[in-house]
């Protein structure tokens, strides 16, 4: 694939626009975004409902096509690649944590864990699966299948399915969503563990100041535009900011 050039981002938004068509309406829902990411950061991504969080996070990680504007995933730029090539690439260069989990129900912990090794027939590296079911305390259920863990757990699992790869960015939509406080606090902990530990990139859309307290700066999307940044957000410093922004 081409290149244009190294970057220490893990992924940039170069003036990113999105319009949806809904009828005879168009919804802007990005509006010239341009955001990077530097390797080895956790960022948190908060916004009142409708600001543009999801289509943002979408567009990073190659699901969703900017209308205008560039992703560049490392050194890959995307918006020149085919759906078969972004569909490798999702696979293998991103690693994926939704609210809901996302697990599935007939396989167990390990082979849920190894799926994305699988579909991308790659090796599976015994050393580093070990590695990575210790980092999210899961060693001992590895035969245990998704109906048979905790809430907790299971988001768990999700991360550490996430990371098998190696990706360039790791990127969580709502991941605490749907935790009580405490699993929330060990999820956190864990995003927190594998960029400080792993060298890992997080990009993390919550509506929590408290989860987004976790990260190393907080952006604010508004009307589908950039509104503001904090680095080293404290609960109480995200929260008032959000309050600002009307959420
Ligand atoms: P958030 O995640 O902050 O709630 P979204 O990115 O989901 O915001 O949505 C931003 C705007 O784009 C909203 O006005 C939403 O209604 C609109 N939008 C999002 N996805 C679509 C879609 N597939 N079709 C039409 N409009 C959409």
């Amino acid at each position: 694939m081409p290149t244009v050039g190294t970057s220490s981002y893990a992924v940039r938004l170069d003036s990113v626009s999105k319009e949806y068509r809904s009828g005879k309406n168009a919804v802007r829902a990005l509006d010239a975004v341009t955001a990077g990411f530097p390797r080895g950061t956790f960022t948190a991504i908060m916004g009142p409902s409708g600001s543009g969080k999801s289509t943002f996070l979408n567009c990073a990680a190659g699901l969703d096509r900017p209308t205008s504007g560039r992703v560049v995933l490392g050194d890959t730029e995307l918006s020149s690649r085919s759906e078969t090539e972004l569909t490798e690439l999702r696979r293998d260069r991103i690693g994926f944590v939704f609210q809901a989990y996302n697990l599935l129900g007939s396989l167990n912990v390990e082979e849920n864990v190894t799926l994305p090794l699988r579909l991308a027939e790659r090796r599976i590296d015994r050393a580093f699966l070990r590695q990575v079911l210790t980092a999210v305390s899961l060693g001992e259920h590895l035969k245990r299948r998704p109906s048979e863990l905790s809430g907790g757990q299971q988001q768990r699992v999700a991360v550490a399915r996430a990371l098998i790869n190696h990706p360039d960015v790791v990127v969580a939509d709502e991941p605490t969503g749907a935790l009580d406080s405490r699993s929330s606090r060990q999820v956190l902990e864990l995003l927190r563990q594998i960029v400080d530990d792993m060298g890992q990139t997080v990009l993390m859309v919550t509506h929590d100041p408290v989860a987004a307290s976790y990260a190393d700066s907080v952006v604010f999307l508004a009307d589908g535009k950039l509104a503001g940044e904090l680095t080293r957000p404290t609960p109480e410093q995200v929260a008032a900011r959000v309050t600002h922004l009307g959420e």
